[in-house]
């Protein structure tokens, strides 16, 4: 792409983010702005110009769907040999390339899961190892290693930490060594190592750290509110001297604080870097002004730390809706009636999302989803590539891109080489296995046509198939089957759906029962955010008071919807007085039509401010009036707390 083309498609204070090519860049907006877009524009725009190749460069994000969110706009936008990569994956590639140099040997395979690491660790040191117990120990284990906390240091501070049920301060300090030995015998390492011992290499071993930085001199990550100090320090071992840096984030987007997200890397990125160019975003490209409504009231019901309000781009839409259910399944009955009947009417799957707190509450929507035989997949599911028919599916696939000429369609070979393999054109009658294998199938078949439309110059091919389908097993970033999308809360972060369900928004589901502490509410008020702002054009929120019918136990609404509703009553009905005197200051601040200036005699004319024939700006006032405001004030006078946070 032309770099003047590619500047085209971004508004002028993405652009100013996107011509920063050298030196420290932060954007700092809020949801639904175009971060990602300045972000992968940039990209494109720094190798369009030729300010560096494109395997040097180094994206970086935290999730897998983000990771792979990344790589498909880059592979649009015609530069899709750039490395968008997770923290993890990215850092696991160079620790099994220099671990034989720096080490010795190979590197060992991390696990993923501590909970059996932890439990030996635990039967060691006499602590009880019930499931609960595991689970809290594992997660302060992962708190201590990406806050850089060692066991001598933890013993310091245990004092102060949230209290583990029936394990006394003083014995973490201990399972924390124990937990480092069992690891050590059975020659493991954990996901935190990989970062760590990373860190480790780079910092001890100067000519290897100079030849990771010789390959990677431009590095980029978004959503840098997640950053933990242990991401951070290895960003810094990749950085060394160098300020090539350029990060996007959003405070109020911060979910993974209890894997040590520290949104005050974002926040302090001028302090860090005074020459930093800082660029802010407020004009929201995503959703319709009544979402963006919802989603600033939620923002100013939590704390005012890192708080960016957004105003809509969009025209309007239909208002969010407010539902309440008797049970769980009265729910997932009404949204599943509701999307097959949305579906009939000719909107297609994809464009619908179903977002929860906790992955076991899909189980309720995905039963009556299949009942109206809607397709629809679940976000971090079964592994996709370790199932056998994909396995097989792409020895076939190799295979066929080495002898068969390429140009028929692609997903026309690719339809004929899979039925071999059990795909149909019609998804079977049976659920079960024979369906789930189907949905694996036809998920291939679909990226074909993805492909096939998205070629551009180069006509799809098997070989590019089967390169596509490598590198997205490389990333473990599955294809999907075009359905509707079962995401949790978590997994949802950067994405987005012209329809959105929010669905369990009830006490113990969001906020989760073990949120507890001021800052663990205000974590689930952001999650909250991060849910309403995945919607572009329409939002239900729902939840419902028990689990099955005719249960006993009761659930409330949740706080969030609680507090939601009474604003918005106190919004919609002021009490006479409040509208008595809104009434006269309305008369008297518009005697004089705002557009064309000509005294309003009637009124009707002087509450709104205009002349009747006049076109309605109101709107667009408002909103350049806060662009002005936004771009003329500091972020300190913006945010309050800005200064807190950063010392
Ligand atoms: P989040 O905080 O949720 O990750 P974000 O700030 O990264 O959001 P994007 O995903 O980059 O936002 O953009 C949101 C949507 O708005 C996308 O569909 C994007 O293509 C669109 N968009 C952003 N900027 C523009 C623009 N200048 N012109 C047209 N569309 C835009
Ligand atoms: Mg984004």
């Amino acid at each position: 792409m032309r770099p003047e083309d590619i500047l085209a498609a971004l508004d002028p204070e993405q652009q100013q983010a996107a011509r920063a090519l050298e030196g420290p860049v932060v954007v700092l907006a809020g949801a639904g702005t175009g971060k990602t877009r300045a972000m992968t524009h940039r990209i494109a725009y720094g190798v369009a110009t030729g300010a560096f190749a494109p395997t040097e460069l180094l994206a970086l994000t935290f999730t897998t769907k983000a990771a792979g969110e990344m790589r498909s706009r880059l592979r649009a936008l015609g530069v899709g040999t750039v490395p968008a990569r997770t923290f993890h994956s990215a850092a696991l590639r160079q620790l099994r390339y220099f671990w034989p140099r720096a080490v010795g040997g190979g590197a060992p395979e991390p696990v993923a899961h501590k909970a059996a690491l932890t439990a030996e660790a635990a039967r060691r040191v006499g602590i009880g190892v019930d499931k609960a117990t595991i689970r809290d120990l594992s997660a302060e284990i992962e708190w201590a290693k990406v806050n850089l906390i060692p066991p001598e240091e933890y013993a310091r501070l245990a004092a102060g930490r949230p209290e583990i049920p029936g394990v006394p301060a003083g014995e973490v300090t201990r399972l924390l060594n124990s937990y480092e030995e069992v690891k050590g015998e059975r020659n493991v390492i954990d996901f935190e190592d990989i970062l760590l011992i990373l860190c480790g290499i780079l910092e001890q071993h100067p000519d290897i750290a100079a030849e990771v930085r010789r390959q990677y001199r431009h590095f980029v990550v978004d959503e840098f509110q997640d950053v933990s100090p242990l991401q951070h320090r290895l960003l810094r071992n990749w950085l060394g001297e160098r300020e090539n840096l350029c990060v996007v984030g959003d405070a109020s987007q911060t979910i993974y604080t209890f894997a040590g997200a520290d949104p005050r890397y974002l926040l302090g990125f001028t302090t860090t870097y005074p020459n930093a160019t800082e660029v802010r975003l407020i004009r929201d490209y995503r959703s319709t002004p009544q979402i963006v409504e919802l989603a600033n009231r939620i923002l100013q019901l939590g704390p005012p730390e890192g708080r960016l309000e957004l105003v809509s781009g969009r025209a309007g839409g239909p208002k969010p809706v407010f539902r309440e259910f008797p049970d769980d399944i009265a729910e997932a009955d009404a949204l599943a009636e509701e999307i097959a009947a949305r579906i009939a009417a000719g909107r297609p799957a994809r464009d619908f999302a179903v977002l929860y707190r906790t992955n076991g509450q899909s189980q309720v929507i995905e039963e009556a989803l299949s009942a109206r035989g809607v397709p629809f997949v679940v976000q971090g599911g079964e592994r996709f590539f370790s199932r056998e028919e994909v396995r097989a599916a792409l020895t076939t696939l190799r295979a066929a891109a080495r002898t068969i000429p390429a140009g028929d369609s692609l997903s026309a070979q690719v339809k004929d080489l899979l039925s071999s393999h059990g795909w149909t054109s019609t998804p079977p009658e049976r659920g079960g296995a024979v369906r789930s294998r189907w949905e694996s199938l036809q998920a291939i078949v679909a990226l074909a046509e993805q492909l096939e439309t998205a070629a551009g110059e180069l006509p799809a091919s098997l070989a590019s198939l089967v390169t596509e389908l490598e590198d997205r097993a490389e990333h473990q970033n599955a294809p999907t089957v075009a359905g509707v999308t079962l995401a949790s809360l978590h997994a949802a972060k950067g994405l987005e759906w012209p329809s959105v369900y929010l669905i369990g928004l009830s006490e113990g589901l969001l906020p989760i029962t073990y949120a507890k502490t001021d800052e663990t509410i205000a974590e689930e008020r952001r999650l909250f955010y991060v849910g309403v702002t995945r919607a572009e054009t329409s939002l239900q929120l729902s939840w419902a008071l028990a689990r099955a019918p005719g249960a006993r136990a009761r659930r409330s609404p949740s706080r969030f919807i609680t507090q939601l509703r009474a604003r918005a009553e106190q919004v919609q009905a002021p009490g006479p007085g409040r509208v008595r005197r809104k009434r006269r200051e309305t008369r008297l601040r518009f005697t004089r039509c705002r557009i064309c200036e000509r005294p309003l005699h009637e009124r009707t004319a002087q509450q709104l401010g205009r002349c009747e024939d006049c076109p309605p700006r109101y709107d667009e006032t408002v909103f350049d009036a806060l662009v002005a405001w936004r771009q003329q004030t500091s972020l300190q006078e913006q945010i309050p707390a800005f200064m807190v946070l950063t010392n």
